[in-house]
């Protein structure tokens, strides 16, 4: 789900696309152009093979005269030596080897099946300290079909679906080029988005992506792309973005939930693992004012998420952040009242994840009891606009 670290503001990087003109109307542009997402597979590979699903031609991105054709169902294998690439029997001497079809239309029908397993699009393979980088190239649609139910339960309502879409295909375009330095845009775990391929492919969550192709936040403030975060659940209410990434956005305020204290959890820690954290001597109490959804005090959130607790122990006492205390003990969330049990520290709490945009299960109630997915992405990212990119 959503528990990729977000901890980035970014809200200054026009990516160069946002200046080509928008489409409109239906499902499929006419053009079919879509942006082309690179979404990093595997490292430290000496040899791949893999087999494509119509013909491709198999050529060096620096050098594309230097290339061999890849037969359809042709089984190829791609290995390292040196700082060269052997396939088919000839060598390429260059840093990305690529595997593509010879018309760039015919891109999202390829189905690629890399060791064994099939992905939607092509390949790039990189040379990195002697081994490659295996990178699955493919347009942004085909991508999310792969993502979408890795991310929701394809069974949820329609609307909760659509609303995901719209959420994970912004955030993989806001998002492009954050694996830049290691050779691609995207990686395909939680850490971007997950994504495995064509594996758990499900009619419901293409049907989703199909009915908002195209579709994506933008703020009304600036006109850019909005990080779009979303996580699993909020407890009932979620966040504002400088709580949480400490710095000020107009589209991620706290939300209201159709319902309140949802996912409640609990966890206690003893007392040896606690004193052992601080430093503190003897734990005394933990100053924290009492938990209340939605209401903001001296130490919590306009949501009621945790900012801050005070440990008091025989050696001096300390202030230390909800965000902190959830990472140090593996809580599901900052929502959450804590106290002194005898020789343990119990915190009970509410939610799952960071609480900033879109709560999925806050999204399934909306869209269970009629919201439309354009209302509930409202709702989640205040001040923003729908747009069809492509
Ligand atoms: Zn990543």
């Amino acid at each position: 789900m959503s528990y990729r670290s977000l901890l980035m503001a970014g809200w200054t990087v026009l990516f160069l696309f946002l200046f080509l003109p928008l489409g409109h109307g239906a499902e499929e542009s006419k053009s079919g152009w879509q942006p082309e997402l690179r979404v990093g597979l595997f490292s430290g590979q000496k040899s791949v093979t893999f087999q494509a699903s119509r013909e491709c031609v198999l050529s060096l991105r620096s050098n594309p005269k230097k290339k061999v054709s890849v037969k359809k169902g042709e089984t190829i294998t791609v290995t390292v030596s040196g700082w060269d690439f052997q396939a088919k029997g000839k060598k390429f001497s260059g840093e990305c080897l690529e595997l593509r079809p010879p018309d760039p239309r015919d891109m999202k029908d390829l189905v690629t099946t890399l060791n064994g397993k099939p992905y939607r699009g092509g390949l790039q393979m990189r040379l990195r300290g002697g081994a490659m980088v295996v990178v699955n190239i493919l347009p942004v649609e085909q991508y999310l079909r792969g993502v979408l139910p890795e991310e929701m339960p394809p069974s949820w309502a329609p609307d909760a679906l659509k609303v995901q879409a719209v959420a994970a295909r912004t955030f993989a375009l806001k998002n492009r080029k954050r694996h830049e330095p290691e050779g691609y845009d995207l990686c395909s775990s939680t850490h971007c988005q997950l994504y495995t391929g064509m594996t758990e492919e499900d009619p419901h969550t293409d049907e989703a992506i199909a009915g908002t192709y195209g579709e994506v936040l933008f703020a009304l403030v600036n006109g850019a792309l909005i990080d779009a975060p979303f996580h699993t659940d909020s407890g009932g209410m979620t966040e504002n973005s400088e709580d949480v990434w400490g710095s000020y956005s107009p589209c991620l305020r706290a939300a209201k939930e159709v319902e309140t204290k949802t996912h409640p959890w609990s966890k206690t820690v003893t007392m040896d693992e606690f004193q052992k954290q601080f430093n503190l001597g003897k734990i005394k109490k933990i100053e924290l004012s009492s938990l209340e959804i939605g209401k903001k005090t001296k130490d919590r959130t306009s949501s009621g998420r945790v900012k801050s607790v005070q440990v008091v122990g025989s050696k001096g006492s300390k202030t230390v952040s909800g965000t902190e205390l959830r990472s140090l003990f593996g809580l599901k969330s900052t929502l959450f009242s804590v106290k002194l049990q005898g020789n343990q520290v119990a915190f009970s709490g509410y939610g799952w994840g960071h609480g900033l945009g879109m709560s999925q299960w806050g999204a399934k109630a909306f869209a269970e009891r009629g919201d439309g997915y354009q209302k509930i992405l409202a709702h989640y990212y205040q001040d923003t606009i729908i747009k069809k990119l492509y």
